[in-house]
């Protein structure tokens, strides 16, 4: 079985960067010496050192683990063992095999130790990260900055093909698009409004236009079931006034309307989940199945007060927080959750929510790569008569970034267009 590890580390000292480029293990795949024998060849090699003979036992000398692993006898002897490129494959397959049958033994003696005594949801969840870990993603610990390099490289690179174009995916206000770049991969977003404020209009436009570019946007709705998401989502995309659509007052223009609707609506890669009470680990473990079978867009989560959990409401909304966090970095996609805004901002003169009004809602502030804030002033409304209130404000909206890590922060004025429920551009 060593063989197999042996044969690839020959294989690396043979020809290392035709080797390392084709061998995707990472260090823990190996055992015993190997391990850290490969490792410090992962390490040359993210330097731009070509792991050879010299180079790795200078650098094994260094960090005084020479003897550890054999001395240079052992490394001359890995030398010999170097198989033919083409069996490096064969090698390759064997040796991760065998570290992922002893992941799963790893887990199975955890699962068995533990099954009495975590909560279920708990164990579930670990163990579906555990697979994920098997199957080859990241596990996570420290990394040399040498992959976020690579990483930022390529993103540049990215940047640089779709020059102009804004890196994340558009919101449909192109105002605000421009400021936050988009709804960007492995970032949290916090809209944050009291009720009626649009929280969740602004959340579905973000939603619908994600889910058309292709991409599964998965939309956790809390409050709203499936029928009346539905019913917003025909309104919002056919411009079609959901007052006549409750009211069954659709006309013939408005019919064919509502087909075109459905149709875009349909092809698009929208996913509601409606499931009323759920724990944000629920959440994440849902999330991540979508991922794993069709790939994902982005998460949004209608809204964080409603995630059911133990403890204070402080604390579920702290570790929904940390949790939904930690879920954009695992899916690599945007995570946007809502935020319902307690009562209290409005005994203020400026009714305009800020980010003191965040600090009741757990550690938001801290976790939140961006944080919006919807707002209407019509709302508070004090005209006398529609006509006044339609010259003075009735669809005049803002949404308020409050915070917005590495970018700017600001209000982008708009208009919300309530017989569709949703926002679009002032004009
Ligand atoms: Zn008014």
């Amino acid at each position: 079985m060593l063989d197999n590890e042996k044969a690839i580390l020959g294989a690396i000292c043979l020809d290392p960067d035709e080797a390392l480029d084709r061998i995707n293990l990472a260090a823990d795949d190996f055992t015993g010496a190997h391990r850290e024998i490969y490792r410090v060849m992962l390490d040359l090699h993210c330097q731009g050192i070509k792991p050879e003979l010299v180079a790795l036992t200078n650098e094994l000398v260094r960090i005084k683990k020479l003897q550890e692993v054999g001395g240079v006898t052992y490394l001359n002897e890995l030398m010999e063992f170097s198989p033919t490129a083409v069996n490096v494959g064969y090698y390759v397959k064997q040796v991760r095999e065998k570290s992922q049958r002893r992941k799963i033994r790893g887990i199975a003696e955890a699962i068995q130790q533990n099954a009495d005594k975590m909560p279920v949801a708990e164990i579930l969840e670990k163990i579906e990260a555990t697979i994920d870990g098997i199957r080859g993603k990241s596990e996570g610990g420290p990394k040399k900055i040498s992959e976020a390099l690579l990483k930022a490289l390529n993103v540049l690179e990215a940047r640089r093909e779709h020059k102009g174009q804004i890196p994340g995916a558009p919101t449909g206000l192109t105002p605000l698009d421009r400021m936050l770049g988009g709804i960007q991969p492995s970032k949290f977003y916090i809209v944050a409004g009291r009720p009626g404020m649009g929280k969740t209009a602004l959340a579905m436009d973000i939603a619908r236009h994600v889910g058309k570019s292709g991409k599964p946007t998965l939309l956790f709705s809390m409050e709203m079931d499936e029928a009346e998401l539905g019913e917003r989502a025909l309104s919002s995309e056919g411009k079609i006034d959901n007052g006549k659509m409750r009211f069954g007052m659709l006309e013939g223009a408005d019919f064919s309307k509502l087909n075109d609707a459905a149709d875009r609506l349909h092809k698009s890669q929208l996913w509601i989940d409606d499931t009323p009470v759920l724990t944000a680990s629920e959440i994440r473990s849902r999330a991540k199945q979508i991922k794993r079978k069709h790939g994902i867009g982005a998460v949004i989560v209608d809204y964080l007060q409603l995630i059911d959990g133990t403890g204070t409401r402080y604390d579920i909304v702290t570790d929904a927080s940390r949790q939904l966090k930690l879920l954009s970095k695992e899916i690599e996609a945007p995570v946007i959750a809502l935020c319902q805004l307690n009562r209290g901002l409005e005994n203020r003169d400026d009714k305009r929510p800020k980010m003191a009004d965040l600090r009741e809602s757990g550690a938001l502030e801290q976790d939140a790569d961006v944080i919006m804030f919807c707002y209407r002033e019509a709302i508070y409304c004090d005209c006398k008569g529609v006509a006044e209130c339609e010259k003075n404000h009735r669809r005049k909206a803002q949404i308020i970034i409050g915070k917005h890590r590495g970018g700017p922060v600001g209000t982008v004025n708009c208009e919300y267009i309530g017989e569709h429920t949703t926002f679009r551009e002032a004009r």
